[in-house]
């Protein structure tokens, strides 16, 4: 008989909180569940992660003229705090060849499932635009969302709202909605195991959250840890004007 290779399934829950202390969040995950008193995974993951933990890769991502727009359009949506909702996107293109660039974006939900302050992502959606940058051949595949600005009394129920001043302080935890969550990064790393076997070898899976203040940036897995690059979506279409 063969060696008993009994594969262990798969769990992202596990892997994420493996990734996660490789990646130096042991502290904050651990003292913001003691201090709240978490007991439950649901909870744990609700944790939020200021970007700032993870390690910065100084290289911006830049993305293409034509996508500017609908990303600032959605930007001024999220920042209207009775508009905004969380919005699933997807952005491909190819940042390993000569013109690194994002070139494509896709709205990944139908506006018929949107629930209270969410749109759940269409998986055929997304199974659309993945298609797309595979026959493109494109190398890089970001799973983003936005996280939008909301009314106060929504905000104070967040977790972020109910840690300690002391914690807050502590991992620069900002206010609800400028995090990072726990639960964003196990998106990551679930959605890096189910695509990795279809898309071409160089390819990378990211996540990035587009936050209400503006901020974006795409999170990765490299060596074993979550890293970060900003994503450069400055619309300079009004100096173009005069060129
Ligand atoms: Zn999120």
């Amino acid at each position: 008989m063969l060696g008993e290779q009994t594969e262990q399934p798969f769990s992202a829950t596990e892997e994420t909180l493996k990734i996660a202390k490789e990646s130096g969040l042991e502290d904050i995950i651990k003292e913001v569940s003691n201090e709240q008193n978490i007991n439950n995974p649901n909870t744990l993951f609700d944790i939020p992660i200021p970007l700032e933990l993870i390690e910065e890769d100084k290289s911006q991502i830049t993305v293409d003229e034509s996508i500017k727009g609908p990303l600032n359009e959605l930007l001024e949506i999220i920042k209207d705090k009775e508009k905004g909702k969380e919005y699933p996107f997807l952005l491909t293109g190819s940042l390993k060849d000569e013109n690194a660039m994002i070139k494509d974006m896709k709205f990944t939900f139908n506006i018929q499932y949107l629930k209270n302050n969410f749109a759940e992502i269409n998986p055929e959606l997304l199974q659309e635009g993945i298609q797309n940058g595979i026959k493109n051949n494109y190398d890089t595949y970001i799973i983003c969302h936005t996280h939008p600005n909301i009314p106060d009394e929504e905000k104070q129920k967040m977790l972020a709202s109910k840690i300690s001043p002391q914690l807050r302080e502590k991992f620069g935890i900002k206010e609800a909605g400028l995090n990072l969550s726990l639960q964003d990064l196990r998106q990551l790393v679930a959605f890096n195991y189910r695509l990795k076997d279809k898309l071409p070898p160089s390819a990378t899976v990211c996540m990035a959250v587009l936050m209400y203040d503006r901020t974006f940036e795409a999170v990765y897995i490299e060596d074993g840890k979550f890293k970060r690059r900003q994503v450069n979506y400055t619309n300079n279409s009004n100096i173009q004007t005069f060129i």
